[in-house]
């Protein structure tokens, strides 16, 4: 429907220039949305009245036919937020001549939700201005196009978006995963108390997405990343999992689903030196930097090697090192190293000697990044930080849009 809008306001600029028109523009547009929304809907309104059977019918009955208006002026009372600003409007009162229930238009027309300040619509603009930006940034660039928002209503949509959103593996997708954690800043724990999981699926045209998002303690509770995707990890017949979690929770899939686990040698350096610090090897002394170094050699691998008895050498060599190394450990009391390193053992080398491609797991570091970006600005609740992250990552990688 096409429809003519006329305005006329008074306006008070004191100079020509941009700043002074803009700040006046911004005056403008506030006097002019609650105007426009209601000139647009009376309109509509009165073609759906005129019409013999009405588009709405009566809530309590359901006549679409003997409609009346009770109420088309009245004061604005219904209160709804956009991302140009809050909407004042009246609530367009008809009444149903054949039960007398008496409804109102206002929000039917609009297609939100009865009673909601903030509509989904907005609720999801909002959500994903948060999960992107942090809130006060947010709130500075809505600022910036003449209304003030607080950072409350910010929050409190980021959370509200990221409850819904859900994340799964995609049968259409690669059967291959990546699962890594990352430290994040929890209200009264330290940085390495919890740890942000990320499950990612790698996709056909290259890149990845998000199959599963959890928060657990520091190197446990994998299962919270794993149980969620158990039943679509059955509609593969063969998946590739590279992590270096805990997957004992997946062993119950058997045959049906053969998954193959493997270390990220890119992370065992990193969390080794985390387990230097638990048994107390001083930082860069002569020790640290030995039993260090050893295990960045041990890890290393040449991509281009592709002779399977040249592989199965460069192994038996690295785990012969390893064994040494543990061995080490074991002589100079550092229990949590040696028995970290024992534990890692095991699956190390599987992606090496079956000549797959272990530099990969560069797609969910770049991932954790994109969350840490997010994460490190503030300190969080254990359902605030999960949802923030849940709405940044469908965003980067699941296609979520507002
Ligand atoms: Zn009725």
């Amino acid at each position: 429907m096409k429809l003519d809008y006329g305005v006329s306001v008074t306006i008070d600029i004191s100079e020509p220039t941009l700043k002074a028109i803009s700040e006046a523009y911004f005056r403008l547009s506030a006097l002019l949305l609650s105007d426009f929304f209601k000139t647009v809907l009376r309109i509509f309104a009165e073609r759906y009245m005129g019409r013999k059977y009405k588009p709405f019918g009566c809530e309590r009955c359901g006549n679409r036919g003997q409609l009346i208006w009770k109420n088309r002026e009245g004061r604005a009372r219904t209160k709804i937020l956009t991302i140009f600003g809050l909407l004042r409007l009246p609530q367009l009162q008809v009444q149903c001549k054949r039960c007398g229930h008496k409804m109102y238009l206002t929000r039917r027309l609009l297609g939100v939700e009865p009673r909601a300040k903030v509509p989904e619509q907005t609720v999801r603009k909002l959500g994903l201005m948060g999960a992107l930006a942090s809130f006060r940034v947010a709130q500075k660039i809505v600022g910036m196009f003449g209304w003030v928002l607080d950072r409350m209503t910010i929050w409190r949509s980021v959370q509200r978006v990221g409850r819904q959103i859900r994340f799964d593996l995609d049968a259409n997708q690669l059967p291959l995963g990546q699962a890594d954690g990352t430290g994040i800043p929890i209200r009264g724990i330290r940085k390495r108390g919890k740890e942000m999981k990320v499950f990612v699926q790698l996709k056909r045209g290259g890149g990845c997405r998000v199959a599963g998002l959890a928060i657990g303690n520091y190197e446990g509770q994998w299962e919270k990343l794993f149980a969620p995707v158990l039943e679509s990890l059955k509609k593969f017949r063969q998946f590739l999992l590279v992590t270096d979690g805990d997957t004992n929770i997946l062993k119950g899939l058997g045959d049906r689903v053969k998954v193959i686990v493997q270390r990220c040698l890119w992370h065992i350096p990193y969390q080794f030196r985390w387990y230097l610090w638990k048994d107390r090897v001083k930082y860069q002394s002569k020790a640290w930097v030995d039993a260090l170094a050893q295990l960045l050699e041990i890890c290393a691998i040449r991509p281009l090697v592709k002779d399977q008895k040249l592989i199965q050498r460069m192994v038996d060599l690295k785990r012969q090192r390893l064994e040494q190394l543990i061995e080490q450990c074991r002589q100079q009391g550092w229990s949590h190293c040696a028995t970290y390193l024992e534990n890692a053992a095991a699956d190390m080398f599987t992606a090496v000697l079956r000549r797959l491609e272990g530099r990969t797991i560069s797609l969910v570091e770049r991932v954790m990044r994109t969350i840490n970006l997010r994460i490190n600005v503030g300190k969080w609740s254990l359902a605030g930080a999960l949802n923030v992250t849940k709405v940044r990552l469908a965003y980067y990688y699941n296609g979520f849009d507002a």
